[in-house]
């Protein structure tokens, strides 16, 4: 959503876990903070406006 690419693909691989909020990397299973598996992916428009 932002006019950086980089960032957007980056933030897309985030997961945020529902718990805690915390920021997970991509493929995490659990939590690194809680060790709750209730993760969400991190997912904006990855579509660039014009
Ligand atoms: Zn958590």
């Amino acid at each position: 959503m932002g006019k950086f690419a980089v960032a957007d693909a980056a933030l897309s691989k985030i997961w945020v876990c529902k718990k805690c909020k915390a920021r997970n990397k991509a493929g995490a299973e659990k939590c690194r903070k809680c060790g709750s598996s209730y993760l969400r992916p991190k997912r904006k428009d990855t579509r660039v406006k014009k």
